[in-house]
């Protein structure tokens, strides 16, 4: 007689004397754990996955540009810069960011990585053939609060959705919040109190800079960002972030600009 895994000899003698495990039992176990955990959908609480289909869906489309949606995105004297968006930041998408960001959902980790890794090669040919990818930091209390560094992770992802595409992307943590950060100042106030901008030896990576944040609302930060790194070798070539905000609450499906 052939022996398989599901034999179990070893542990048949003492399991042959119980009654069959019922499976009531495994249905209790699994219902206990979503009283202490429930698993809903992150974008419409649907119960029981962690997001549905058609919350996920829309972080499959290719990437729009957005820049005319964020009306503070403007740069004196220079063109507006071109920043790509996964997905409006509204609705469902709105709610998944959210519980990404604020409601401690690890489990979007991954989730938004790979969408940013997805939407970085759909916008490799407009950055290559070289970039570097600056991810806008979050406030530190933030990324103490959930314990991962969310905008350097999608900015490692994007980094690897470019090189994907054939873009030679490496990731440079090039601006960072000061000391001065204070509640409630506003992005540009951030910035400016901001030390911003760390030293950097010169030349190593590409002069071009992919700003990469979670998400375009005005395009404030976006744009003290790229004021900041004037200071240095750094130019800002766009931006991309995973959702942005419409700019009236109507933006049409599929719109681009
Ligand atoms: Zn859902």
């Amino acid at each position: 007689m052939i022996t398989t895994h599901g034999d179990r000899p070893r542990r048949a003698p003492s399991r042959a004397q119980l009654p069959e495990r019922p499976t009531w039992w495994a249905q209790a176990a699994r219902d206990v754990a979503r009283a202490v955990v429930p698993v809903q959908c992150a974008g419409c609480a649907g119960r029981d996955v962690r997001w549905c289909e058609e919350c996920e869906a829309p972080w499959w489309e290719v990437p729009l540009r957005s820049e005319s949606a964020a009306p503070r995105l403007d740069i004196p004297g220079q063109s507006p810069l071109p920043v790509w968006a996964i997905a409006s930041l509204t609705g469902t998408n709105h709610a998944m960011v959210s519980a990404w960001k604020d409601a401690g959902r690890r489990d979007l980790d991954a989730f938004f990585a790979d969408a940013a890794r997805r939407g970085a090669r759909a916008i490799a040919s407009a950055v290559a053939p070289a970039i570097t990818v600056v991810p806008v930091p979050a406030r530190r209390r933030s990324t103490r609060r959930r314990g991962i560094d969310l905008p350097l992770l999608l900015a490692q992802s994007t980094a690897a959705g470019l090189r994907d595409a054939g873009v030679e992307a490496q990731v440079m943590r090039a601006l960072t919040i000061g000391t001065g950060e204070q509640r409630g100042a506003s992005a540009r106030e951030r910035w400016r109190q901001a030390s911003s901008v760390r030293a950097m030896r010169g030349g190593a990576v590409p002069g071009r800079v992919l700003l990469v944040d979670d998400v375009v609302t005005t395009g404030a930060t976006l744009a003290a960002a790229a004021r900041a790194l004037e200071m240095t070798f750094l130019t800002v070539a766009a931006g991309f972030c995973l959702a942005s905000a419409p700019a009236s609450g109507a933006r049409a499906v599929g719109q681009v600009s």
